[in-house]
């Protein structure tokens, strides 16, 4: 199964796939995360991404494409791929039609994470993950049990990202609107995009995702 998770920054794409990739055996493949070590390995991509991640824009369509091009010749996706955060414009949409033809491979569906903007500023400005084995937390909505330690693996180091601060994730969401949306023309027109509502609870968008991909 290949499947798309669209939605705005903050809309809950990557805690979604987590929780899906065990249950379906298929692997999450997340630009942001594989720009973001790019940029902390210092690669030749990483120095070309680190200004552009942190105005809030979209890196070059060949730089991502590219990025994804050589990850789907890798062994573990070959029992499906949830695409997070990726594609990103129309462009990288159609670059990835080719990509998946060529490998003899399609993509199944396309959710719609869909949430309103005024609930993704709260959401992302708080957000934050553990250091050691990349749980998610949230000042308000999602607190570890035991302030400052991990629930899942007692961790005391968390990480904020550099670009979860108001004014990035307001350009952030204007590159999404502009840029992003017109993904869902595109793949409705395919007869592949499903929506679910990201509003929603954590468990009961996964609950209402499994449901549409079983
Ligand atoms: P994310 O972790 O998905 O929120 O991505 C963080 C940042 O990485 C974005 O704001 C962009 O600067 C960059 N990025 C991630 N994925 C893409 C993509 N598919 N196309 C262009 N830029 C991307």
């Amino acid at each position: 199964m290949n499947l798309v998770l669209l939605g705005p920054p903050g809309g809950g794409k990557g805690t979604q796939a987590k929780r899906l990739m065990e249950k379906f055996g298929v692997v999450q493949l997340s630009t942001g995360d594989m720009l973001r070590a790019a940029v902390a390995s210092g690669s030749e991509v990483g120095l070309k991404a680190k200004a552009v991640m942190e105005a809030g824009q979209l890196v070059t369509d060949d730089i991502v494409i590219g990025i994804i091009d050589q990850r789907l010749d890798q062994a573990d996706t070959k029992n499906g791929v949830i695409f997070d955060g990726f594609p990103r414009t129309v462009a990288q949409a159609q670059a990835l039609d080719g990509i998946l033809a060529d490998k003899g491979r399609k993509l199944d569906v396309v959710v719609e994470v869909r949430v309103p903007d005024q609930l993704l500023i709260d959401r992302i400005t708080g957000r934050y993950t553990c250091g050691k084995c990349g749980s998610g937390y949230h000042d308000i909505f999602q607190k570890p049990k035991k302030d400052g330690v991990c629930d899942s693996c007692g961790g005391t180091d968390f990480i904020r990202r550099a670009d979860d601060n108001v004014e990035t994730v307001s350009k952030r969401l204007t590159a999404y609107h502009d840029q992003t949306a017109p993904l869902l023309p595109y793949y409705d027109g395919k007869g592949l995009l499903k929506v679910v509502d990201g509003a929603q609870d954590i468990a009961k968008v996964t609950e209402e995702l499994i449901e549409i991909l079983s």
